[in-house]
């Protein structure tokens, strides 16, 4: 039965032009940029929203802007699905392995807010705003490339055909591993830890704080604020040194939190709310290819967070517009070469390439030369110095 319905989905038209696997920020902005398209379009997750996803709640301010820029609705509504669940932030309070402190106020609109609602809030706008059919609580467990498209099958047997695959499914893609595989590299990938906490001291909820350390020199601590009394509380590292050094960041996390000069009294009357889990971060600036067989990669299954503050949010909603864009084209042209469908891994490159390129040089520069972290902090006394220092790693 499953093979017939297999052979099936091979041998007769797609039932979809294109199908996103994945529903977080890449495939939902992917989905939005693909409305009016005319194209039958599926969105698939194995998940069922609102659902949550490891993370810091950090929503970079070019989030915003780029669905803004696909239509200023999305941002206002999504503004306003977010605002019980929501802090809007215009601090980052640094403070240097040596306990050295930087305060940086930031102009542009940002907000910390739990993945498990903004995600949820995206989904919801496109629901409102597409004709996308959205799967949930569907995971895939293999996709394979044929002459006319992608067959993609389900974990409970079901079989879909499309004509593109957009894998917008994360850091551990199933689209990446089955049509655009590429080995892990530790050097190029962070893993990180995270609790919620309540009732931490002397946190403002409109200043997230970053905390470097003398030991884990590429990574930091974070303490973010995400509303209504809660902080979202992590720590991540280069996962090159996590396995060289055997660290468990659970207990690196409990250590600085009960120890840390500059966090121990804030969290002595604090609660943990929920377990302690982690994740992993592909870091942006290698040159993992990006499209495959029938197949485009976006956001964490394309490898692009920064590898200096690890964000990724921002990159994945503007990959999953890129991606749609691309998607049009060749729909609209029937071509699905690889020559057609690289267009799209050389837009992102001129997008991002060069800056996450720099940005990954550098974090390996301050990593080897504390000394140089040191001295951009005591530099930052002066404040037109310190909006230089802002501007080169901001
Ligand atoms: C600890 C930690 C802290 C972070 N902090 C920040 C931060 O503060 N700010 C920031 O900007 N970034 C942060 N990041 C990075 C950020 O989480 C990612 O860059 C972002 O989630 C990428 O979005 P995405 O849509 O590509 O993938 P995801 O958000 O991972 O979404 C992927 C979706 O695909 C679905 N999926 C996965 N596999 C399948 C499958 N087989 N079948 C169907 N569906 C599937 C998942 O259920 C999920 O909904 C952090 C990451 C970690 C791990």
């Amino acid at each position: 039965m499953r093979y017939r319905t297999y052979f099936r989905a091979v041998v007769t038209a797609p039932e979809y032009d294109v199908l996103i696997v994945g529903a977080g920020p890449a495939g939902s902005a992917c989905a939005l940029a693909l409305a009016g398209s005319g194209l039958r379009v599926g969105l698939l997750d194995k998940a069922c929203f609102p659902r949550d996803k490891v993370c810091g709640d950090a929503i970079p301010g070019p989030t915003l802007k780029a669905l803004a820029r696909l239509n200023p609705l999305y941002a206002e509504e999504l503004r306003q699905l977010t605002r019980p669940h929501r802090t809007d932030v215009c601090i980052s309070r640094l403070v240097s392995p040596q306990g050295q402190q930087m305060r940086v106020s930031w102009q542009a609109p940002a907000f910390n807010s739990p993945r498990l609602h903004f995600d949820e809030a995206l989904l919801t706008l496109v629901r409102r705003h597409t004709a996308a059919e959205i799967r949930e609580n569907s995971p895939v467990k293999k996709v394979v490339a044929t002459a006319t498209g992608v067959v993609v099958t389900l974990a409970d047997g079901r079989v879909l055909s499309a004509r593109l695959v957009i894998g917008c499914d994360g850091a551990n893609s199933v689209v990446g591993r089955c049509l655009v595989p590429h080995p892990l590299n530790r050097q190029r990938h962070c893993a990180a830890v995270r609790a919620y906490y309540q009732g931490v001291t002397d946190a403002p909820e409109t200043t997230s704080d970053f905390l470097f350390l003398r030991r884990y020199r590429a990574g930091y601590c974070w303490v973010f604020p995400v509303g209504s009394g809660l902080y979202n509380v992590g720590f991540g590292m280069l996962s090159e040194d996590i396995a060289r050094g055997k660290v468990d960041l659970k207990l690196v996390l409990s250590e600085l939190l009960n120890t840390h000069p500059d966090l121990a009294t804030r969290f002595r009357h604090a609660r943990q709310l929920g377990p302690v889990q982690g994740f992993g971060l592909p870091l942006g600036g290698s040159r993992r290819p990006l499209t495959g067989p029938r197949a485009l990669l976006c956001g964490d299954a394309a490898a692009l967070i920064d590898p200096l503050q690890g964000h990724g949010i921002d990159k994945a909603v503007i990959s999953g517009i890129l991606a749609a864009e691309h998607a049009r084209r060749c729909c609209q042209a029937e071509d699905f070469s690889p020559a057609s469908l690289r267009k799209y891994a050389v837009a992102v490159d001129q997008r991002f390439g060069s800056e996450l390129r720099f940005r990954y040089g550098l974090m390996r520069w301050l990593a080897r030369a504390p000394w140089v972290v040191e001295a951009a902090f005591r530099l930052s006394r002066w404040p037109w110095l310190q909006r230089r220092l802002v501007r080169a790693v901001g």
